[in-house]
């Protein structure tokens, strides 16, 4: 068994009953499959029962070679394009792919929350199916009012829908991590950008990404006082009146909708939530 290597996040999942779970949870669709981080190709063994087109991206080149050897008759029939790179740097200069895709992966836990957001933001990827740290999956599932109910479950909200599918103890990987892990899925539900999209580009989606920073930038303190942080007072309450907001409200405390309401009223009131 090769060694596995921590500066890569490398937990390899060998329990064949969670294996087959994280499959089936996976969304019914048409959709090419994006795996990050094959590692060992046990995964990427079971998604091609369900599906027949995968294309994978693995940074760690000793485990690139075992997976060009394990799959090399898929590889071959086209049924597996296997890209060896760090897929952050990949995704930085470039799409991942030119098609719709659902994205399925046993995460690297050290950038699990980049990559979730990276696949949020890009209109091609349809569904997330993911195992992450329980913690991080807790947050991008929470519902308003909820102790875990951040800037993630906003986003996620306001994408799609999400759930929690099952958790994974330590025990079913090799090595094991310190942490429980959860597999969770999104499937989203809208167009986002553009035409009939919430927002409307882009800059737009970045410009939200940064009010919801400043709105949970102290997640004990009142909404207001966060957001008048960098956004002037006296629109604040005025928007809070008008919405008949109390104005003692904590941030895990407000709707996804009258999140995005506020949102829309600073951008025309004031120079706008711009970063
Ligand atoms: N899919 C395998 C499994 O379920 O057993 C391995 C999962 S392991 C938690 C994470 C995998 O992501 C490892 O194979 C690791 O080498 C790979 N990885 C880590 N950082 C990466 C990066 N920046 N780009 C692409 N792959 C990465």
């Amino acid at each position: 068994m090769i060694k596995a290597k921590k500066r890569f996040g490398q937990n390899f999942l060998r329990d064949e009953s969670f294996l087959n779970r994280i499959v089936e949870s996976m969304p019914n669709s048409d959709n090419i499959i994006v795996e990050i981080g094959p590692g060992l190709g046990d995964l990427t063994k079971k998604i091609f029962v369900k599906r027949d087109a995968v294309k994978a991206f693995e940074v760690d080149t000793d485990l690139c070679k075992i997976l060009k050897n394990l799959f090399s008759s898929h590889i071959d029939e086209s049924k597996l394009e296997l890209i060896c790179g760090d897929i952050l740097d990949i995704w930085q200069r470039q799409n991942l792919i030119e098609q719709n895709y659902d994205l399925v992966a046993n995460l690297p836990y050290y950038i699990a929350t980049k990559l979730i957001l990276k696949a949020l933001e890009d209109e091609n990827c349809k569904n997330i199916t993911v195992m992450v740290q329980k913690e991080v999956a807790d947050k991008f599932c929470a519902v308003v009012s909820d102790r875990n109910f951040s800037s993630l479950s906003i986003l996620t909200g306001l994408i799609g829908e999400s759930r929690i599918n099952f958790l994974v103890p330590p025990s079913a990987f090799e090595p094991p991590p310190k942490v429980t892990s959860a597999v969770f899925t999104i499937e989203k539900n809208k167009n986002y950008y553009g035409v009939n999209g919430v927002f409307e580009d882009e800059k737009e989606f970045r410009e939200f990404q940064y009010y919801l920073r400043i709105a949970f930038i102290a997640p004990r303190k009142t909404l207001i006082k966060n957001l008048s942080s960098k956004y002037e007072k006296s629109v604040l309450v005025n928007i809070f009146t008008n919405f008949s907001l109390q104005s003692n409200i904590r941030p895990h405390q407000l709707c996804i909708s009258n999140y995005y309401l506020i949102f829309k009223e600073l951008k025309g009131k004031t120079d706008g939530p711009i970063k």
